[in-house]
């Protein structure tokens, strides 16, 4: 199994999707557009929109 990807397990609360507000979201490592650092972002499976794990909660961000 590769290290930049690993499936999320909901925890409490679930993590929903901040667009669609599913719960069908997976945890995959990205890299920062900006700093060039590897970071884990969260990326829903239905709309396809991706934030980071640190921000959720916070604004809608895509890295695409
Ligand atoms: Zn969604």
């Amino acid at each position: 199994m590769s290290d930049s990807y690993r499936p999320y397990t909901p925890q409490k609360p679930p993590v929903r999707c901040i667009k669609c507000f599913d719960t069908s979201v997976i945890l995959s490592e990205a890299k920062h557009p900006d700093t060039g650092r590897l970071f884990w972002r969260f990326t829903c499976l239905d709309c396809r929109i991706a934030w980071p794990q640190d921000q959720h909660g916070g604004a809608p961000d895509e890295y695409e």
